[in-house]
């Protein structure tokens, strides 16, 4: 416990030296503490410390802990890759997803129904085309076609630097992306963007939240 509050608090801080380095008000951050592989007890002492944001990305394990855990001020973020035919599970534990990146996804969600559920565009930064998120280019398309679907609200940009590429670059590109869906929905204000290894550039480039893991929660556990 005592080492998770002192990660925390240290890198809140240096969120806070980030932003103030790049004249930005740190209470605009929104810090998601990523709990994948991590049992749910981890998320009880992050809630304890007042953590209120929480990401997985995988379905199963959102689910499983979604269930498990009766914390209804604690936001879930699905991070991960989706598959259409989890789309209700997904649904039903999620308060926002990440990882929209094709029309039929975006279609499955909606489809479940229910109350609006807030949703961001899945960017790919890679030259690689089968890496998950949505080729830059298609970006504006994919934003309109979200933008027709009742019960998804679109609220921006997601994305994952490339491994082995300076990050800032990456950021910079996705910002334009955020500006492109941005002209088509203007209340698409969010950026998703950083890890722990990369959230001050993050930062730097516009980022609203940022997806941290393991420099809070330690080393992920081996995955079962
Ligand atoms: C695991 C994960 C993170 C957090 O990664 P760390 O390097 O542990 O901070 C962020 N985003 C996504 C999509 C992830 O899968």
């Amino acid at each position: 416990m005592e080492q998770v509050a002192a990660r925390l608090a240290e890198v809140d801080g240096r969120i806070a030296d980030a932003a103030r380095a790049a004249s930005r008000d740190p209470s605009e951050i929104t810090r998601i503490v990523v709990t994948k592989f991590h049992p749910v007890s981890l998320i009880e002492q992050l809630h304890a410390l007042g953590v209120r944001d929480v990401g997985e990305n995988r379905q199963q394990e959102l689910s499983a802990k979604h269930e498990q855990l009766d914390l209804p001020d604690l936001r879930w973020h699905f991070v991960g890759q989706a598959q259409r035919n989890k789309a209700r599970a997904i649904r039903q534990a999620a308060s926002v997803v990440h990882s929209v990146d094709r029309d039929r996804l975006a279609d499955a969600l909606d489809a479940v129904g229910g109350a609006p559920l807030d949703v961001l565009l899945q960017v790919n930064l890679t030259a690689e085309a089968h890496r998950g998120g949505v080729a830059p280019d298609e970006a504006a398309r994919l934003a309109a076609h979200v933008a027709g679907c009742a019960t998804l609200r679109l609220r921006g940009v997601m994305a994952v630097a490339p491994l082995g590429e300076d990050p800032r670059p990456a950021f910079e590109r996705l910002a334009r992306s955020a500006e492109i869906v941005r002209a088509e929905v203007p209340e698409a204000t969010l950026i998703s963007a950083g890890m722990s290894a990369d959230f001050a550039d993050a930062i730097a480039c516009g980022a609203t939240h940022l997806r941290i893991g393991s420099a809070i929660t330690g080393p992920r556990p081996e995955r079962g």
